[in-house]
C-alpha cells in the first residue's frame, strides 16, 4: 500500500504539520486535514472511503469543504466512517446550518452528500483488499486509531493520543506490521499540557515504543507547529534507528 500524509501549508516548502490527514492508495483517507485541498477535484472524488478519528477541528474541519467540493447530483457519494460520538459532534456542532449547512436537509431523501457508517472499536471494516480496524485511543474526546491491513503489510496510525492501553498488544499481535504513525505533539517541557490535552511528548513516545522491533518504521506525526524545531531535536535525540519525522513529500510504501 502507498500512503501519503496530506498536511497542507500555503508555503509548500514549509515542513510544519498544521493539520494531518492520510491518503491510502488514492481512495481511502483518514481525517480531513488536507483532504479538501488535494490538488484536483478528480483526486478528491477518488476518495470513496473516509475514516475519521475524532471530532476536533484539525481532523474534521475539512469535511464540509471536501463534501462541498465533490458533490454532484446523480453521482455516488463517499462512505464516511466514524465513532458515534464523532458523528454526534459533526451533525450537531458542524453541519448544523450555522457553521455549515445541514447537508441532509439540503438534499432531502433522494440525494446524499455522504453515506454514514458508525464504527465500533475492534470491529473491522473491509474495504476491498484493506481491513481497517478501529482502536480506542486516549484523548479528551472519544478517539479512534486505525490498524490498516492488507495481505502483504499492516500499518498502525495513532494520532491525537496519550499512551494507550492496547498499544503493546497491537504491536505484538498484528502480523506484518511495517509502520506506526504516532502522536508527538508537545515537547518534554510541556509535559503538563500534553497530559491535560492527552497527547504525547518525545519522552512518552520513547517509553511507548521500547518494545517495537527495529524493522518497524516509527513515523512521528501531529507535531505542534509552534514547537516543531524543538520537537524534531528532541525526537532525533531519542536515537531510535527506526524513527522518522512525518513528511508531506514522502510516499510511504508498505
Ligand atoms: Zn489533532
Ligand atoms: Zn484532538
Amino acid at each position: 500500500m502507498k500512503i501519503r500524509l496530506l498536511m497542507p501549508a500555503a508555503d509548500p516548502a514549509s515542513p510544519l504539520q498544521f493539520t494531518v490527514s492520510m491518503l491510502i492508495d488514492d481512495h481511502i483517507a483518514i481525517d480531513t486535514g488536507g483532504l479538501s485541498y488535494l490538488g484536483s477535484i478528480d483526486a478528491q472524488k477518488q476518495v470513496e472511503h473516509l475514516f475519521l478519528t475524532h471530532s476536533h477541528l484539525d481532523h474534521v474541519g475539512g469535511l464540509p469543504l471536501f463534501l462541498d467540493n465533490i458533490f454532484q447530483p446523480g453521482l455516488d457519494c463517499p462512505d464516511i466512517y466514524a465513532g458515534e460520538a464523532t458523528w454526534q459532534a459533526i451533525e450537531t456542532d458542524l453541519l448544523n446550518d450555522r457553521i455549515w449547512p445541514d447537508l441532509n436537509r439540503l438534499t432531502g431523501d433522494e440525494l446524499a452528500f455522504y453515506h454514514k457508517h458508525i464504527l465500533d472499536a475492534h470491529r473491522p471494516v473491509q474495504v476491498g483488499e484493506y481491513q481497517i480496524t478501529p482502536i480506542p485511543l486516549e484523548h479528551v474526546v472519544p478517539t479512534l486509531g486505525y490498524v490498516i491491513q492488507t495481505a502483504q503489510s499492516s500499518v498502525l496510525m495513532a494520532w491525537d493520543t496519550a499512551p494507550f492501553v492496547e498499544f503493546e498488544s497491537i504491536v505484538t499481535s498484528i502480523p506484518n506490521l511495517k509502520a506506526i504513525f504516532l502522536d508527538a505533539s508537545f515537547p518534554d517541557e510541556l509535559q503538563w499540557l500534553a497530559e491535560r490535552s492527552m497527547h504525547n511528548t518525545p519522552g512518552r513516545f520513547k517509553r511507548m515504543v521500547e518494545k517495537v522491533p527495529d524493522d518497524v518504521r516509527l513515523i512521528a506525526t501531529h507535531l505542534k507547529p509552534a514547537y516543531y524545531d524543538q520537537l524534531v531535536e528532541q525526537l532525533n535525540g531519542l536515537e531510535l534507528p527506526n524513527l522518522e519525522i512525518a513528511c508531506r513529500e514522502t510516499i510511504y510504501e508498505f
